[in-house]
């Protein structure tokens, strides 16, 4: 893979990163690091992620005008990656498809996910069911409700899905369940972790197998435009959408990068998601960095109108990006992502996922206080058919 430029020694990003985990786990890091070392010096593998790439998730995404987008804002001239047209409607899969190749390298023949909204959990069952593994995927009773379809889709792909009763029965419980099964499986199973987070070697080990946006991005700017873009603006969740867009232009010094993350109802505690606009550095699943917490260190409750960025904490590398000032990340409020969720629909003819309409209402804002021969570029992290029927929830029935 090309690009590992900013890796730093032991998984460390300034003062964020590392390894928390028990004894236990120390071992099987120190096996998924030697074995994506190796297949990075093996042609062949990157030869064969490539090949998937293009023939099963269907890359390169278009790079899309869109010119009533455009019009509406009246500045800069905007771009959407279109990850909503890969494989299976987001960007998730890239990293799925990746980290599956790399259990088989490994000689693992079964694959534990950790689910929220589904979404990962449907990514990596796909994964499986084209490379034969066995699938077992963890999720809060709560999210079971709530994404009965997702499901659904994991058990017609072949996977089993675990229903976890503990804690408030979402994400962060089925996180802390799929962990538990890793300590006690370890030697014939890999945890396919969804986002740039947990511990060592999987931040960067994400970012590597999403920075193939950010690879096709820069190429396509260049083809099309002739020059790189002034601005890249993405919604931050975990943060891998993001990681993979921002990180092939971090030395690029005049494209200014833009993470947004869910601001919810309100700025209150427990009515949000924006772990780097309002977080303290702490731990969380297996890494130093910011996190959604109280004043005793206990992660906080938070609230998205989207699934994929309800999440208390944030990889990483953004945490430190944040803290060096490379990357500028702001929050955008509930109503606001709705309203560019029905935007995008009329004057662009494509439903976004709620998660990447936060893009698109934060990239709205920017285009207006820039010129109209400046280029924005948003990433469009997933198509939101997978929302209408919450949408149809929060709006009511369009007339
Ligand atoms: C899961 C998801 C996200 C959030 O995850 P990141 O790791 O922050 O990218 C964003 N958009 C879509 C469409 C998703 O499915």
């Amino acid at each position: 893979m090309s690009m590992d430029t900013h890796d730093q020694a032991a998984g460390w990003f300034g003062e964020f990163g590392g390894r928390y985990v028990p004894e236990t786990l120390v071992a099987a890091l120190d096996q998924l690091e030697e074995a994506w070392a190796d297949a990075k010096a093996d042609p062949k593998f990157d030869a064969e992620f490539n090949d998937l790439l293009r023939d099963y998730v269907g890359r390169p995404t278009p790079l899309t005008h869109a010119p009533r987008l455009t019009a509406h804002a009246g500045g800069a001239s905007i771009w959407l990656k279109r990850e909503d047209l890969a494989h299976t409607g987001a960007h998730k899969i890239n990293n799925t498809i990746g980290q599956a190749l790399l259990t088989r390298r490994m000689g693992k023949q079964r694959v534990i996910a950790e689910t929220g909204a589904g979404q990962h959990g449907v990514a990596t069952a796909t994964a499986c069911a084209r490379f034969g593994l066995e699938c077992e995927v963890y999720m809060g009773a709560e999210d079971v409700r709530r994404q009965s379809l997702n499901v659904f889709r994991m058990k017609l792909l072949g996977a089993k899905v675990n229903v976890v009763e503990d804690g408030s029965r979402t994400l962060k419980d089925a996180t802390n369940a799929a962990m538990r099964n890793w300590m006690e499986t370890v030697d014939h199973t890999h945890y396919i972790i969804g986002s740039v987070v947990g511990p060592h070697p999987f931040p960067s080990l994400v970012r590597t197998f999403q920075s193939v946006i950010g690879r096709e991005t820069r190429t396509q700017c260049m083809d099309m435009l002739g020059r790189l873009p002034d601005r890249i603006v993405a919604c931050v969740g975990g943060g891998s959408n993001a990681a993979g867009i921002f990180c092939e232009f971090i030395e690029d010094p005049d494209v200014a990068l833009v993470g947004i993350e869910a601001g919810g109802r309100s700025d209150q505690p427990g009515d949000h998601a924006s772990t780097l606009v309002h977080g303290e550095p702490g731990v969380l699943h297996g890494s130093r960095s910011i996190v959604l917490q109280d004043s005793d260190g206990q992660t906080s409750v938070v609230h998205s109108c989207s699934a994929g960025l309800d999440y208390p904490g944030v990889g990483p590398e953004h945490a430190h990006w944040h803290a060096s000032g490379r990357v500028d990340y702001r929050s955008v409020p509930d109503a606001k992502a709705i309203e560019a969720f029905c935007l995008l629909s009329e004057l662009e003819g494509c439903i976004p996922a709620l998660e990447s309409a936060h893009a698109i209402a934060g990239a709205i804002e920017d285009a207006k206080s820039m010129a109209p021969d400046q280029h924005l570029v948003i990433n469009l992290s997933g198509r939101g058919d997978k929302d209408a029927e919450e949408a149809r929830r929060l709006l009511g029935d369009l007339d």
